[in-house]
């Protein structure tokens, strides 16, 4: 029997949006929601319990739950704390200081209940929580896994294949860096279903360039567009947490391009990014320095030093 017990901290736009995927993919047996805002986790559990009695749902019992919660939880998913926000900067390293806060609240609780669970970090600027629920906190740094750049990995997934009218899913390749304004395609690991970018466009007949500066800044700006139209993104990111979940939860031995702390890849330290990562039961097993040429790695670099500025500028 599949059993896997998942708490999510925030129950707003994208804590709902989350609970929902788990629930559609049949993700966990369990899960308890946690927010300050009690009526409104109370709310999206009984809304979610709603969905529960339809003969496509399994019967996993959901609720408002609290942090003694996280006990025996397998998986935490930490959600907590604002986004940027309609007409804002366009930067979501100017919630470093707010949210890193927020994430010392929320471990100080978690801490007091476990140390085993797998933490998944999805609260932006997500490589800056991420390296501070990692280092500041006496939690096994292994079970603190960001879901990094795999949402830009998926919007350049899609935009590529929305050039050549395919499966985004033939795209491989990957974002690396930053979740967020530094994030860079890393070209060299790219291709369509196999097919080397640098004759993709003639096997397609198509006789325009593929045009990657524009791709490259759709990609980033991507989310400033859906914030400015809807208000907040939440969908895409609930299918990330949801293909992290999968992963995890059947030991798929997945490779994902993922945050954690660098332990000396690229000879970084001191800063999370996002680099390709296998995933298993046991979190991350592997993490993947792939050969970049020289204009990629400076792209790298330039990203680490973001990221750097905005952890010193969260502690001041
Ligand atoms: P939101 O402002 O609508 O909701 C934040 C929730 O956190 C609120 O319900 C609030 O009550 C709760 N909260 C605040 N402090 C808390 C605490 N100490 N303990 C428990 N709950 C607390 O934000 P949202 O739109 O749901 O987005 C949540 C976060 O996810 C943001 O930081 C956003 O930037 C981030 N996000 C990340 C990605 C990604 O790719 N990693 C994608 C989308 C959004």
């Amino acid at each position: 029997m599949f059993k896997g017990k998942v708490v999510i901290v925030g129950a707003s736009n994208v804590g709902s949006a989350v609970l929902t995927k788990l629930l559609d993919f049949q993700l966990a047996s369990e899960i308890a929601l946690i927010d300050l805002n009690e009526n409104k986790c109370k709310g999206e559990a009984l809304d979610a319990n709603d969905a529960t009695s339809c003969i496509h749902s399994l019967n996993i019992r959901t609720y408002h739950g609290d942090y003694s919660d996280c006990k025996d939880a397998d998986l935490i998913i930490i959600t907590a704390g604002p986004s940027i926000k309609p007409g804002e900067k366009a930067d979501r390293l100017i919630l470093s200081k707010t949210n890193c806060k927020i994430m010392s609240s929320v471990m100080s609780e978690i801490t007091k209940y476990t140390k085993d669970a797998l933490i998944l970090m999805i609260t932006n600027p997500l490589d800056v929580a991420t390296y501070h629920v990692s280092t500041q906190f006496d939690y096994p740094r292994e079970k603190i896994i960001g879901t990094g750049t795999m949402l830009e990995t998926f919007r350049l997934r899609r935009i590529i294949a929305d050039r050549y009218h395919i499966d985004p899913k033939n795209i491989h390749g990957y974002v690396l860096g930053e979740h967020g304004n530094s994030a860079f395609t890393a070209w060299s690991t790219v291709n369509v279903a196999g097919l080397g970018l640098e004759h993709v466009d003639e096997y397609f007949h198509f006789n325009d360039k593929l045009d990657k500066k524009a791709i490259e800044q759709a990609l980033v700006n991507r989310a400033y567009d859906i914030i400015n139209l809807k208000g907040y993104t939440n969908t895409g990111i609930a299918m990330v947490a949801a293909r992290f979940t999968k992963s995890f939860m059947y030991n798929e031995h997945t490779i994902l391009p993922m945050s954690a702390v660098l332990e000396g890849e690229y000879g970084l330290s001191d800063v999370a990014l996002s680099i390709p990562r296998m995933i298993c039961a046991d979190g991350i097993v592997r993490s993947f320095a792939p050969h970049l040429p020289k204009e990629e790695l400076d792209l790298l670099y330039a990203s680490a030093e973001s990221v750097k500025k905005a952890i010193a500028s969260a502690k001041e």
